[in-house]
């Protein structure tokens, strides 16, 4: 079998990949390292739609379909209207995304594109291997970010619950939405026992992402979320619409430890090493951050077993959903009350890990006496 030698080889072209890819290019200090890339698709479809939130001016911007300063959250206890500053929420398609990065990348000097299945990957000493049907490629550092679910089921010590969801594009006859004001969670919808609550990212008056969202163990069929949906609109008096798109995700909510699996030639990258935010599922700014740090850490040629991403907000996911896990009928009330006894931006703060201490305990007092004991309770749990 033909093997090629790379400086860095990158296993998958999607949100990890291609950022990494591209943030290694625009820094003339990889300018000589020669650089693979192995994607088995074509990417160039609308398969994700990426929103995050960051301060008014981000690199992206160009790219934007949509940003909000304003946002509503929704549940039988509480109705909250507010504003995103100094944040604003941002809507990426990522079909845009990928022909942007594959633009700037095209005719990069040292860079290498290949349109392949990777069948396995290696690690031997101080070199990872990376194997395709026909071929295999050679290199002291290999980022990987093909997910393999098949560990986490393996296991039972770090809870495993899913971001799962469909998203209707719908246009309606009528002008019906506020397109100023995104709706980031609406529990007020039957809960059937789990975390389900409906996203709504308006991005004119006729025209909105609506998305039926759980944060549970357990796929539902396909026809339940869009019965979902259905009801939503129809309660909400919207009944004259046309379906123009669908899109339907999974996203892994876990603080299991993935950097088990890396070497020292070997970094797993994106949702395979642990990127995605165990607590809601957003990936793409915490991939955005990673990246940025990565770029820096390789210039230090370390172990790459060195690129920790412990820290203490990764604690506070594991108890999260260790709570959210057992009491999965209360995500609404737990919701809630930190939305109900925080400014919002503190909690969105908080979820980008930039809060103080203090400000975190503040967020653990807004819980009730009950909740604050399932939290001391799986505290003990994952101490003693
Ligand atoms: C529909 C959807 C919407 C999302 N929306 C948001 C959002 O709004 N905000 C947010 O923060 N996060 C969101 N996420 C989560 C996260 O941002 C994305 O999943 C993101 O794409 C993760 O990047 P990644 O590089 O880890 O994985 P991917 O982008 O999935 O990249 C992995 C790549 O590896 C390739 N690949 C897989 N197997 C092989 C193989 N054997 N050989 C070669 N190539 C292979 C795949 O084709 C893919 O291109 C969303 C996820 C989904 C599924």
């Amino acid at each position: 079998m033909k093997e090629t030698s790379f400086d860095f080889i990158i296993c998958g072209g999607g949100a990890s990949g291609l950022l990494l890819l591209d943030a290694l290019r625009k820094d003339s200090f990889f300018d000589d390292y020669r650089i693979l890339l192995l994607e088995k698709e074509i990417k160039n479809s609308n398969d994700r739609t990426w929103c995050f939130w960051e301060t008014p001016q981000g690199p992206f911007d160009e790219l934007l379909t949509k940003k909000w300063d304003h946002a509503q959250f929704k549940s039988s206890e509480l109705q909250l209207d507010f504003q995103l500053a100094p944040l604003s929420y941002k809507m990426l398609r990522s079909s845009g995304v990928y022909k942007q990065l594959h633009t700037n990348l095209k005719h990069s000097k040292n860079t290498f594109f290949k349109q392949a299945e990777i069948k396995e990957v290696t690690s031997e000493g101080n070199q990872t291997r990376v194997f395709t049907s026909h071929e295999s490629f050679i290199a002291k550092r290999v980022f990987n970010s093909l997910f393999d679910p098949k560990p986490l089921k393996k296991q039972k010590k770090y809870p495993v619950l899913q971001q799962h969801f469909v998203g209707w594009y719908i246009k309606t006859e009528d002008p019906v939405f506020d397109p100023e004001k995104l709706l980031f969670m609406d529990f007020d919808i039957p809960q059937k026992k789990e975390t389900r609550f409906l996203y709504l990212l308006p991005l004119d008056t006729k025209t909105a992402l609506v998305e039926y969202t759980l944060f549970s163990e357990h796929l539902l069929p396909l026809e339940e979320y869009e019965m979902g949906i259905q009801s939503y609109l129809k309660e909400k008096g919207i009944t004259e619409y046309t379906l123009e798109e669908k899109e339907q995700g999974t996203i892994p909510m876990t603080c299991f430890p993935f950097e088990q699996f890396n070497t020292q030639s070997l970094l797993h990258i994106g949702t395979a090493g642990g990127w995605t935010k165990a607590s809601t599922g957003f990936t793409f700014m915490n991939t955005r951050r990673n990246v940025a740090r990565l770029c820096a850490f390789l210039k230090t040629d370390q172990d790459l077993n060195n690129f920790k991403i412990k820290n203490r907000f990764r604690f506070y996911d594991l108890l999260f959903l260790d709570v959210l896990t057992r009491y999965n009928s209360e995500g609404s009330s737990l919701f809630s009350r930190m939305f109900e006894k925080n400014p919002p931006v503190r909690i969105f703060h908080f979820l980008d890990e930039k809060t103080s201490f203090w400000e975190e305990l503040s967020i653990l007092a807004s819980f009730s006496l009950k909740q604050k004991s399932w939290f001391i309770k799986a505290l003990f749990q994952r101490i003693f």
